[in-house]
């Protein structure tokens, strides 16, 4: 394993400037219209297709051929402090692509990876379809069934999936289903699901409080069929899970959890971009807004407060990027993951509540963006292990004991 660096290398610095120039001249400008309009900005996406930045080649770029594992972190926070309600549009297929990479054959991932994102001109989305209406963190409790059918070698899906980011509007769906049920979690399996096959079609799209330029949908499954090698990892690999299982030995953990688990960092750097915009935004402020013939950071209370998120963004930036190395090397040790995203997604609601409360009246109304970034920050307390879910992990780690 590396040594933990702070040291960001030349391209990791050309990286960052790049996507921060993007976040401000295309980002910003329109946050507030998308936010409004509560619909996937597709011109906004085709624009970062065009320049590089919504692709797999920059998927993979950030994320395969870094060594370091740093410049995923760095490159998230830059986009989301531009907007994490279109960062999450352009995220949001990065989510199925890591679905088909922690399941799929190298194969797999070189057939499915790239038609999640379509191309520069022709843009495709991706979906990671894992939650559903009555089942989020119970991972468990998924109820969606996936039959094979021998006599067709086709895999025959039945079921409804909650919340799911690009949900119905994605060519590609990555879904996990029960393939046996008595094995709970252990007994899931994930899926491709390729562009228009029939029987896939979308439920209600959710109204959201925040993040709302990103599109969140049921989507309903209704005898969709898949060929056989739409199963990620393949039909052998699966039998000798669940075969080990059935003989008492330790099965894998399930799909739906190793995405969940190795994206955590990159959570972690999102959540911080929007805490560093709330905190550059409010500073800024503090020091132009007067009150009692001076301005408002001369006073210690709102001066401390700033000093404290300060303090905070650093210490989980610090978090973030040690789990983003960690996690590079296949090294999570003590749940650093989780506990990066346990930290930013905190930081990030705090540090947007007090952006609103240093900017006062103004802070409330949507004439500033705080009060959007403080929407925006909240689901971080909740999407991909909600906080309690962090704590659980985190507990088990630390203690060894299976905490309920
Ligand atoms: C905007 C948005 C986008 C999303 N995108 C996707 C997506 O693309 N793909 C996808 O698969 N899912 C997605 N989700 C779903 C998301 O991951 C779930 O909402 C989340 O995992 C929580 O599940 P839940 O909503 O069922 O809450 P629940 O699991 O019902 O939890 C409710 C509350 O109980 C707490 N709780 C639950 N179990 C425990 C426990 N054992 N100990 C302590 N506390 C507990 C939780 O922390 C929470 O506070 C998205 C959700 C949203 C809102």
């Amino acid at each position: 394993m590396t040594e933990f660096s702070l040291q960001l290398n030349e391209d990791q610095l050309q990286l960052q400037k790049w996507i921060h120039d993007f976040a401000e001249n295309s980002m910003r400008p329109i946050a507030e219209e998308w936010d409004e309009r509560e619909e996937f900005p597709y011109p906004f996406v085709e624009e970062a297709a065009q320049i590089g930045l919504y692709g797999w080649e920059f998927m993979a770029e950030i994320m395969m051929n870094d060594k370091t594992g740093l410049s995923t972190p760095v490159a998230l926070e830059e986009m989301f402090w531009g907007d994490a309600g279109l960062g999450m549009s352009i995220m949001g297929t990065g989510l199925a692509a890591a679905g088909i990479a922690a399941s799929g054959t190298s194969e797999q991932v070189m057939e499915w990876v790239p038609q999640c994102y379509g191309t520069a001109d022709k843009i495709a989305l991706g979906a990671f379809c894992a939650s559903e209406p009555d089942a989020g963190s119970d991972v468990g409790g998924y109820r969606l069934r996936a039959k094979y059918d021998e006599a067709t070698d086709e895999w025959v899906l039945n079921g409804t999936k909650a919340w799911i980011t690009n949900g119905g509007i994605a060519d590609i769906h990555v879904v996990v289903a029960v393939v046996e049920p008595e094995f709970k979690s252990k007994g899931h399996a994930s899926f491709i699901i390729p562009p228009n096959t029939p029987g896939l079609s979308q439920g209600q799209k959710y109204k959201k409080h925040g993040i709302r330029a990103s599109h969140t949908a049921e989507v309903v499954l209704d005898d969709v069929r898949v060929p056989g090698h739409c199963l990620l990892g393949g039909k052998e690999k699966l039998d000798e899970r669940l075969a080990r299982i059935r003989e008492g030995k330790k099965g894998n953990s399930q799909a739906a959890m190793q995405t969940f688990e190795a994206t955590r960092p990159a959570v972690a750097a999102q959540a911080l971009g929007i805490a560093r915009a709330a905190y550059e935004y409010s500073l800024d402020y503090a020091k132009e807004r007067k009150a009692f013939g001076r301005a408002i950071i001369e006073n210690q209370s709102i001066a401390f407060m700033l000093a404290d998120i300060a303090t905070e963004i650093e210490a989980a930036r610090l978090l973030t990027w040690r789990a983003a190395q960690l996690g590079k090397a296949k090294g999570f040790k003590n749940a650093e993951g989780s506990m990066a995203k346990l930290k930013a997604g905190r930081i990030a609601v705090h540090s947007t509540e007090r952006a609103i409360q240093i900017l006062g009246g103004y802070g409330y109304t949507r004439e500033y963006p705080v009060e959007r970034w403080h929407r925006d920050a909240k689901i971080f307390d909740i999407f991909e292990g909600t906080e309690q879910i962090q704590q659980l992990v985190i507990s088990r780690a630390i203690s060894g004991v299976r905490i309920q």
